[in-house]
């Protein structure tokens, strides 16, 4: 058997016991496994600190220092009486007192301690390492790690001037797997695997990358000779856990495009042109751009995988109008999904005014759609004389079938799971999949959008439709509640409509309704009926009720709208002027900035105004402060992912990375990813399905379990 693939307890120093524990915490199973853990961080041993210099709030210290005094201490406290025999379990506490040429200071054992007793003999000398902590007024180290000082007066070399620190768990350190330990663990699996690990790149590309090999990598990863090793070491990594992700990716997407049979639809057709022509408005150039973009992937006889990525307000409607137009002029149908009832009413009224000049047929199909409705749609469909259906999950429905479905348009991807989307392929009778436009307005960071849909083309509509004026957002504390109702008061009074947005803060459904209907009482007080009215909307009611008062405020019947975040998504009423967000620092930074895209859409200037709590944390703050000084939701979202990482952005929960990184960050590493993928677009172009002998490591290497995403090709 490979000693790459040896089971993790043979190593020397572990045995079964610490094999379980390094697979259940780690989830190192083998010796290979180990060795590609790496450290997160590294500390520099190469100095020494004066004892006088330590202050508690240093990160880790090193000091060599000579033993002058050490002290035993018994249960309470109580000293070692010299005179009596030493009776081991009754010594609690070792403390060891250092000097050094500039002071004194203590060391404190709690376990251990027979064995440094033994050692740590007065008078000699020691080099000491941990992290300074204070007692009372003395500043301690607890549980230092202890190697002998140099002959040579010299800092101690053997173990090289950075040391890897790695991520550890409570149970590992408390069954004793520290991080000397762990280092020596870790030198022992490099030293068996080494001579073994074969190169993952070819030479063409290493010389090309100006790369270091595999080998010297991971021993300097590990164990760095200096830090320009360990900065080569670590770019090598990077790049290669990111070339192979991208180029998982792409592989997919190069066969998908030459495999996939899609329907071609080599015209515009009249309908397009009739609706195009009868706009009340110029398309922005982003949107024309975005139109060609999917008509000449409509066009190609593949078969479609869009992502459209445009934020609040920028027109993604009208785009996914003129698509299904396109599958209309080719003699095929168009489904637009879309995550809410309410949101697919509001398309369906859109989206009937943009047909009115075309005498296409249209129809809206949601849970909620009667029996005598859904016969005649089902029968519309089945025989293509509905031409465009709009909808929400009831689209998706088995019993739903299309004469031919030519193009699904997906809005707000991220509320629908994998397996719903995937079900649209299965619609059409012959086999052949419709064309797939997934839209979203959360402003997906561009790298992430690379990893998270890097096998999907991806179109930006990055410019707003002209007239929209900046949103003013500012931050108010709760006690500037009566300057907020006089504000709300003078924008009503010029017309304007206000929406009052509560957070969900509380894990049940009733404690956050009571929340909303607690501020909803005290807004109505505020603004009494005549002249002031109030609707109110949530998750709890009817469809029925949610809909007459959704309406009420987007005919301008009430001047404010109480309600949870259910307005996040699409609802388009361009007379509101005022957002009011309450409890702001709950919520997430796209979020605001998803809400904050519902008003700013009329031509009156607009406000976006946070009530925050007195006391918020500083990550809170940051984000507010961050919401203020911009309107770009893509700088945005490139912030929120740098605070809180890749895995917890909105919107990407869902989905997930498709695979784990083990070094790369997509947060951080940007740029790297950036060549990476560029890297792997160049192979492809060359080489697409890497049969050529000189990538036949590539070939190897993807074929490895990490690299088994294909069920990500088929998100939509
Ligand atoms: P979103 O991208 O958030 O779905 P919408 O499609 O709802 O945005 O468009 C927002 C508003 O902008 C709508 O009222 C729409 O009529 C208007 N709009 C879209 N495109 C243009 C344009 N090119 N010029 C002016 N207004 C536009
Ligand atoms: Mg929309």
């Amino acid at each position: 058997m490979n000693v790459l693939d040896s089971d993790i307890q043979y190593l020397p120093g572990v045995g079964p016991k610490r094999a379980a524990l390094l697979k259940n915490e780690l989830g190192a199973d083998t010796f290979s496994d180990l060795i590609r853990i790496y450290p997160f961080r590294y500390i520099d041993r190469s100095s020494i600190t004066r004892i006088a210099d330590i202050r508690p709030d240093l990160a880790y210290v090193q000091v060599m220092a000579r033993i002058t005094k050490v002290v035993l201490y018994g249960p309470n406290s109580s000293v070692h009486d010299q005179s009596q025999p030493l009776r081991w379990p009754a010594v609690k506490r070792m403390s060891v007192m250092v000097a050094d040429a500039s002071g004194e200071m203590e060391m404190v054992f709690f376990k251990g301690i027979k064995w440094n007793y033994e050692k740590l003999r007065p008078g000699s000398v020691f080099i000491f390492f941990g992290k300074p902590s204070t007692f009372g007024d003395r500043i301690n180290i607890v549980h230092p790690e202890v190697d002998p000082a140099p002959q040579n007066g010299q800092p101690n070399t053997i173990s090289g001037t950075l040391t890897g620190v790695y991520n550890s768990t409570e149970k590992l350190k408390n069954s004793g797997i520290t991080g000397k330990v762990m280092n020596k663990m870790m030198a022992a699996a490099l030293g068996q695997c080494l001579p073994f690990i074969e190169e993952t790149l070819p030479e063409y590309i290493l010389r090309d990358r100006g790369l270091v090999p595999l080998r010297y990598a991971l021993q300097n990863i590990h164990f760095p000779e200096s830090q320009d090793a360990l900065a080569k070491a670590s770019y090598r990594l990077k790049f290669e856990e990111l070339f192979f992700l991208q180029l998982s990716l792409l592989k997919q997407k190069y066969i998908r495009s030459r495999g996939e049979k899609g329907i071609p639809m080599p015209k515009v057709g009249k309908d397009f042109n009739d609706c195009f022509n009868a706009l009340p408005y110029d398309l922005t150039g982003a949107q024309k751009r975005v139109i060609k973009e999917i008509r000449s992937d409509m066009m190609s006889g593949s078969q479609m995988n869009r992502l459209l990525q445009g934020d609040v307000g920028s027109g993604k409607t009208m785009v996914a109008v003129l698509s299904a137009l396109i599958a209309v002029g080719n003699g095929c149908q168009a489904c637009i999904m879309a995550p809410t009832e309410v949101l697919s009413q509001q398309h369906f009224a859109n989206i009937s005014k943009y047909l009115r000049p075309t005498g296409v047929q249209c129809a809206l199909l949601t849970g909620s759609t009667g029996a005598a409705e859904r016969r005649r749609i089902h029968t519309g469909l089945e025989d293509g004389s509905i031409q465009i259906i709009i909808g929400t999950h009831a689209l998706i429905e088995d019993d739903v079938r299309f004469h031919r479905l030519g193009l699904a348009v997906i809005d707000e991807q991220h509320r629908f799971g994998v397996d719903q989307r995937s079900k649209l392929w299965a619609k059409n009778g012959d086999g052949v999949p419709p064309h797939v436009l997934v839209m979203t307005a959360t402003p997906i960071p561009r790298t992430l959008a690379m990893t998270l849909y890097g096998d999907l083309d991806v179109s930006v509509i990055d410019e707003m439709p002209p007239g929209r004026k900046p949103v003013e957002t500012m931050q108010i504390g709760q006690n500037h509640r009566l300057q907020l109702y006089s504000f709300m008061k003078k924008e009503i009074s010029k017309g304007r409509q206000v929406f009052v947005v509560y957070p969900l803060i509380f894990e049940s459904e009733k404690m956050d309704l009571k929340n909303l209907e607690q501020g909803y009482e005290e807004i109505v007080q505020a603004f009494p009926f005549p002249p002031y009215k109030v609707a109110i909307v949530h998750g709890q009611q009817t469809n029925e009720v949610k809909n007459f008062n959704m309406d009420a405020f987007a005919a301008g019947r009430a001047n404010i709208l109480v309600s949870t975040t259910v307005i996040e998504v699409g609802v388009d009423v361009p007379n509101a002027s005022v957002m009011v967000i309450e409890s702001a620092e709950r919520f997430g930074l796209s979020q605001l900035h998803q809400l904050r895209g519902r008003v700013g859409r009329g031509s009156e200037k607009s406000y976006c105004i946070l009530v925050k709590d007195n006391k918020i944390s500083k990550e809170s703050q940051k984000r507010l402060d961050l919401l203020c000084a911009t309107e770009d939701g893509f700088e945005l979202a490139e912030e929120d992912m740098k605070m809180r990482g890749p895995g917890d952005l909105e919107g990407t929960q869902q989905s997930g990375l498709p695979i784990t990184l083990n070094i790369a960050s997509i947060a951080r590493d940007g740029v790297l990813l950036g060549e990476a993928r560029r890297f792997a677009e160049a192979v492809l172009e060359k080489d697409p399905f890497l049969e050529d002998p000189m990538n036949g490591l590539l070939v190897k290497e993807l074929r490895k379990d990490k690299y088994n995403i294909k069920d990500y090709s088929k998100i939509s």
